[in-house]
């Protein structure tokens, strides 16, 4: 696997649209952080960083990152954040006054808040995945937490992504399971968006669809151990391309459809929701299953069927389902009934043909995972 996209890269697309890739490296090797000063050196950010990291991260990476800046001479200070609200976003931009970059080590929440931080205050920001839990690593937008509900909102890419294999197998498997969940996720949301192109009139790019297509799909028909050194550089290269084409779509458009929604619906009405990915997992073998019975442009292709969706995530994780991840089985019904209303402009399948409580019911039984 490769990454399928050109950066940085400027052009004038046949969506209509002029797309620009503003990442300007990528650099994925063992012990890359330890050249992070040299990367950074290369890219002309100025002298002055801030780390975004959380207390976990800081020990797994983030030290890592601070010794090799200031042994290059960059003053840097850092920024612990635990919760990826409008607060932690808040107090970041303060601590943001006076730096010339930002280098975002983590999982998901330093990541996000950090993404939202710089832009607001215009300055850029360094990825620096710890785990493959999402596909946010390299995209533009930022997962918030608002009042229960998570929302995402549209911030920028990193300028650059700097990782070391090492660290991202060494992140526990629930994380890598999650990073799958997302990533097999793109199966359903790209056919959602052909739903609203066809359907609805909806603004479409084949450049951008095709990214996120192929990364599953590249995934899907991966050979390679997940927990291997190698395994985890195809899964972030996967992430990767899938945060390219959010931003050629300036939207999660691209990669976030109806199973995202039933994620979405389970974090603000689960009691103890589960991890992004997983969530998404689910809801993609939910709804992969709902296209098959409702969509006749749904795949023909057997790898993309929902059995085999459910199969390769069982590889990785062989207890997955509902219950494994905490989360009760009426809620998810719940979730298959009231999604669509999360996000009326966003057609999906679930849209298109809305389930009855039966058939809710009956399409958890008929996929058991519950
Ligand atoms: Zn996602
Ligand atoms: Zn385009």
């Amino acid at each position: 696997m490769v990454l399928r996209f050109k950066y940085p890269d400027e052009w004038s697309c046949e969506c209509g649209r002029r797309h620009r890739v503003p990442l300007r490296e990528v650099v994925v090797e063992e012990n890359a952080l330890l050249r992070a000063a040299e990367i950074i050196d290369r890219l002309h950010l100025g002298r002055n960083c801030l780390i975004v990291e959380d207390h976990a991260t800081k020990i797994i990476a983030g030290d890592q990152v601070r010794g090799a800046l200031t042994d290059a001479g960059y003053s840097v200070s850092e920024a612990i954040i635990e919760r990826a609200d409008m607060a932690s976003v808040e107090r970041a931009r303060q601590q943001l006054r006076g730096y010339d970059f930002s280098m975002a080590v983590g999982g998901g929440t330093p990541i996000d808040v950090a993404k939202l931080a710089t832009h607001r205050s215009h300055v850029p920001f360094v990825s620096v995945p710890t785990a493959l839990s999402h596909d946010g690593i390299a995209s533009p937008i930022a997962s918030i937490a608002q009042n229960r509900a998570k929302t995402s909102l549209l911030a920028h890419p990193p300028i650059a992504v700097i990782a070391d294999p090492q660290i991202l197998v060494k992140a526990p498997n629930r994380m890598i399971a999650a990073g799958y969940g997302d990533l097999v996720s793109k199966a359903t949301s790209v056919k959602d968006w052909e739903l609203g192109r066809d359907e609805k009139g909806e603004y479409y790019c084949k450049r951008a669809a095709t990214l996120a297509f192929q990364a599953m799909a590249d995934v899907v028909r991966a050979t390679k151990a997940p927990w291997s050194k190698e395994g985890a550089r195809e899964l972030l290269e996967a992430l990767l391309n899938c945060g390219a084409s959010m931003i050629l779509a300036a939207s999660s458009r691209p990669c976030s459809g109806a199973e995202h929604l039933f994620s979405h619906f389970l974090d603000a009405h689960a009691e103890r929701p589960a991890m992004h990915g997983e969530q998404c997992g689910l809801g993609t073998i939910l709804m992969a299953k709902h296209h098959e019975d409702h969509n006749p442009n749904w795949w023909k292709e057997p790898e993309f069927q929902w059995q085999n969706i459910k199969r390769i995530l069982r590889n990785i994780e062989p207890e997955l389902s509902l219950r494994e991840i905490g989360i009760d089985e009426n809620v998810a019904a719940r979730a298959l009934l009231e999604a669509a209303n999360l996000r009326p402009d966003r057609y999906t399948i679930l849209h298109k043909r809305p389930l009855t409580k039966a058939e809710a019911i009956f399409l958890l039984e008929q996929t058991s995972i519950a």
